[in-house]
């Protein structure tokens, strides 16, 4: 049987791996072999492939029988190369032995350097380079990372020795110990090790390699980067563990004409076209970012060496060009020679991987389709939010941190309940609604206020979703915000009154003290390039269906009412997929109305309230209407329980002042709202069942519709208005109420004198709308998925409740993910699926989209995409993520069913080389 190749050499200008190993050699080692074979200055050295790491776990942390025998010959091979042995008293060869995952998880993982020493090298180093200070220096410090990283020893008991000797010597920094200093504290730094471990410190290399081996192989599974892995949603088993790389050192801590550093090849702040990055002379690696002492620019590097400085610039290019994209790069300079340790793909700010991927078209370095992969569609959200302004934040600590709900930052004074945020809001002042959670009678209130700060809820909760849907940050689920009484707040260790300023970030979860300013969003011209890319990408896209139905274009619009919707216009919405009437309600100017006419004696009295909202409703539409110019307008009759829009059965102050405003009886009124209660509301008598108990309300509905469509026809604006109805279950319900409807239309036509005609459709949100979508499609014009309730009602889960038990089932491995997160292919996904198969086989191009808040989610999307949907409908901020995630999943597809290709030339193949992480 052939051997497993578990080890790979680079160095002397070849090398037996390449960039494209990432998942063998980790991408450390994957981009030291490249640059090796690219003709950059590398050590020598070689990588122990991740397949050793898998083996090491699957085995009891046991290795591969033929590994030792494996490690010997590339060692050997490595010494060999640079003309020197591991060990060798007179001129010892030193190795670092250093962690990389494919996925590039910085600082989680252990490195040692200055492997190979022990009492006879360090004469032989000294002797050999003439710098015993040197030499001792590279001892003291290969003994404590050894002892610290790969045995366990307290880094902070050998700092305690540097400390013991600078004091007893009145020194300060430790570039002031001299070679005795540091002679004295390799004995020290021994005996710490040996009363620590009760063994000496290892003086043969061989068992000293093994045991960094061991240490880096170990470290996969260290607490820090596995809640790395965790954070950074990387799954257990997506990635084989990390590599192990052991290769020559160099050394930047010889003397003046020594260094070492790190940089940029653009600045990943702000994608900027400019070399950066920091560097220390007489130093080495880990000095750098231990923050020992201070960096300097790289621009000094210029001035003060400037041979080094033109050598890294070229460098710099050569990655750039060869790589095709921003790479961060770490050098060491050895009395005047560059070597190169490391590059990646630089990880980036949202703005600065936009600007990127702009640049880079423009350098003609890559295609615009391969700028489209380079960015992750969520890094685009920082992008489009206000944001504290940094150099402000820098100087403040934060209050207390919650779950950062909604992004986008903003300061106000501390408010309580949703009415004072409305009235406070009109004396001109800026709020923040501070509550323990937020309902929907909150939602003028929470459309008031600046943000919002909730103290429990999770990301779904209602406070999270609407905000998110309004744009505004919102904080939530904060366990250190607690009421002590009715009008003052603790958050975290400090008490505020009502009216007293705080600052939410959104983004972030933190909560701050005071007002903090921001900077505004815009989208920049690089973005609106990009996403005009995008646009094309998607506009030209063509697909079959797992259905076998060909469907072109996939669109991006915006869940949005007259408040959103210029927000919507303004991120590249192609239309409104979701206008939801029921929030207009919540407006101050109709919800009284809106609450007389739920809680009317009869058909008359509710008549009546109806016609005082017509108006309201009528004008409403009329401006979202105007505001998208001609582009589609889809809206969404009355969805909500009518139990929503009463006060609750126990709110007596609410439920006196209403009846005094609607001239009602109060024990009559608590018993009307009593009988509005439901066990179940969500399941309960909500949407179209309202309109089939009282025709009277969609009938109000459409007629506004109606009249506003008229009036945008008399002034000559142009209008796509669809009409959609919610919780349909039965073809016969939807035709009931569009009978109803099209009479509503046929009457206002009559009496404008015009020949308006409406698209109307309905929303598949239920199993059974889905498993009968045949039917319904013979009647429907269009399909609109409603994902959230077709998630509650196929997984059964309440999403009001569902946070008790989820975190059990995602981290319990038995759901992948947070369902009403991301779109579930194997429930509501799949029917989906169905309900496209079932409406097209009746109606060929029945028009499908989605309005849930998946709309909004990458994953999701691309299901969406390949379920055959026309378009997806999500929160106007989140539009332009859905713009490119939606391109990026034609992208995907495009790129699973071209032709297998034969491995391209180098340089064409490093050119699809994403950012990915
Ligand atoms: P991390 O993944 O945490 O950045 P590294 O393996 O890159 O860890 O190593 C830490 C530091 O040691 C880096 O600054 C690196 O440049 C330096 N280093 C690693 N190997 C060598 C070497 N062979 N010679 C000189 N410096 C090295
Ligand atoms: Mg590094
Ligand atoms: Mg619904």
């Amino acid at each position: 049987m052939a051997k497993t190749k578990y080890v790979y050499f680079f160095g002397d200008g070849k090398a037996e791996g390449n960039a494209d190993m990432r998942a063998e050699l980790g991408g450390k080692g994957a981009n030291l072999a490249e640059m090796a074979t690219i003709g950059l200055p590398v050590p020598s050295g070689f990588t122990i492939s991740t397949d050793v790491c898998k083996y090491f776990y699957d085995n009891d942390r046991t290795y591969p029988e033929q590994l030792e025998a494996d490690v010997d010959a590339y060692l050997a091979k490595l010494e060999k190369s640079m003309g020197k042995k591991l060990g060798d008293p007179e001129d010892p060869l030193l190795v670092s032995v250093r962690s990389g995952a494919a996925i590039s998880m910085p600082g989680m993982m252990d490195t040692i350097l200055n492997l190979g020493l022990n009492d006879e090298a360090v004469e032989g180093l000294a002797n050999k380079t003439q710098n015993p200070r040197f030499a001792w220096d590279a001892y003291r410090r290969f003994i404590q990372m050894y002892g610290d990283v790969a045995m366990g020893v307290d880094h902070d008991l050998f700092e305690a020795e540097i400390e013991k000797i600078k004091k007893a010597k009145g020194i300060k920094l430790d570039t002031e110990m001299d070679t005795s200093d540091l002679q004295k504290l390799v004995a020290n730094y021994k005996k710490v090790y040996k009363a620590k471990k009760g063994t000496d410190f290892p003086q043969d290399p061989k068992e000293q390699l093994w045991g960094a081996i061991n240490a880096v192989f170990g470290s996969w599974m260290n607490p820090r980067a596995i809640k790395y892995r965790e954070l950074n949603n990387i799954k257990e088993g997506a990635l084989k563990g990390t590599a192990v790389t052991c290769m020559a050192m160099v050394f930047g801590n010889k003397g003046e004409t020594s260094g070492t550093g790190v940089c940029f090849s653009r600045d990943p702040s702000n994608g900027e076209n400019i070399f950066m990055g920091e560097y220390l002379m007489n130093a080495q690696g880990e000095d750098v970012v231990a923050g020992i002492r201070t960096p300097q620019k790289l621009s000094q590097l210029e001035e003060t060496n400037p041979k080094i400085y033109k050598q890294l610039c070229k460098v710099r290019s050569t990655l750039e060009k060869h790589y095709r994209d921003m790479q961060d790069m770490e050098f060491t300079v050895e009395e005047g020679r560059l070597f190169m340790l490391q590059c990646r793909n630089g990880k980036r700010t949202g703005a600065a991987a936009v600007k990127i991927a702009v640049d880079l078209v423009n350098e003609k370095l890559i295609t615009k389709e391969q700028a489209l992969t380079r960015v992750e569609p969520e890094q685009l959200d920082q992008l489009l939010h206000p944001a504290l302004d940094p150099k402000v934040i820098k100087t403040q600590k934060e209050l207390a941190k919650g779950l950062n709900a909604s992004p986008g930052a903003d300061s106000g004074q501390i408010v309580f309940t949703a009415d004072e945020a409305e009235e406070w809001t009109e004396k001109g002042k800026k709020v923040i609604l501070v509550r323990k959670e937020t309902s929907p009678e909150d939602i003028a209130g929470m459309n008031a206020a600046q943000g919002i700060l909730t103290s429990t809820g999770g990301r779904t909760s209602h406070a999270a979703v609407v905000a998110r849907g309004m744009g505004k940050p919102c904080v939530s689920g904060c366990e250190a915000v607690t009421f002590p009484n009715a009008s003052e707040v603790t958050i975290g260790e400090e008490t505020f009154k009502k009216g007293d300023n705080i600052t939410i970030d959104g983004t972030t979860g933190k909560i701050y003290k005071g007002i903090i300013p921001v900077v505004e969003a815009s989208l920049s011209k690089e973005l609106d390039t990009f996403l005009g890319w995008a646009d094309e990408v998607r506009a030209k896209s063509v697909r079959t269906t797992p259905s076998g139905n060909k469907v072109k274009g996939f669109d991006v619009l915006g869940n949005a009412e007259q408040n959103e919707a210029p927000a919507a216009f303004k991120f590249g919405a192609a239309g409104i997929g979701l206008c939801r009437t029921e929030h207009m309600f919540f407006d101050p100017d109709k919800l009284p109305y809106f609450r007389e006419m739920i809680l009317a004696d009869d058909t008359d009295e509710r008549k009546k309230s109806l016609k005082k909202i017509l108006p309201l409703q009528k004008k409403d539409f009329f401006g979202i209407i105007k505001t998208m110019e001609g582009r589609p307008v889809t809206i969404r009759l009355l969805d909500p329980p009518l139990n929503e829009f009463v006060p609750k059965p126990n709110a007596e102050a609410e439920i006196k002042q209403l009846a005094e405003t609607l001239g009602k009886d109060i024990t009559e009124l608590k018993v009307k709202i009593n009988a509005l209660q439901e066990a179940n509301p969500m399941l309960g008598h909500r949407g179209v069942r309202v309109a089939i108990t009282y025709p009277e309300v969609y009938e109000m509905q459409v007629e506004a519709i109606a009249l506003a469509t008229a009036e945008a026809e008399k002034k000559g604006i142009a209008h796509d208005v669809r009409i959609m109805i919610p919780n349909v279950i039965s073809v016969n319900e939807f035709t009931t109420v569009r009978d109803q409807a099209l009479a509503i239309i046929a009457k206002v036509n009559e009496a404008q004198k015009m020949d308006l005609s409406f698209q109307i459709g309905t929303m598949i949100e239920f199993p059974r709308a889905a498993l009968t979508a045949d039917k319904i499609a013979a009647e429907a014009d269009f399909f609109s998925f409603g994902t959230n309730d077709l998630t509650q009602t196929s997984f059964g889960f309440s999403r009001d409740d569902y946070g008790k038990f989820i975190d059990y089932y995602t981290k319990g491995n038995l759901l992948e993910e947070d369902p009403f997160k991301q779109l579930d292919p194997e429930g509501p996904g799949a029917l989906m699926g169905i309900a496209e198969e079932k409406g097209r086989s009746v109606k060929k191009d029945l028009h499908l989209g989605i309005c849930g808040e998946h709309g909004g989610d990458p994953a999701s999307i691309e299901l969406c995409y390949k379920i055959g949907l026309n378009y997806v409908s999500c929160s106007p901020f989140r539009v332009p993520i859905a713009r490119l995630a939606g391109a990026q999943a034609v992208l995907k597809a495009k790129a699973a069913t071209a032709p297998a290709k034969k491995p391209a030339a180098k340089g064409k193949a490093k050119a699809k080389k994403t950012s990915k992480k």
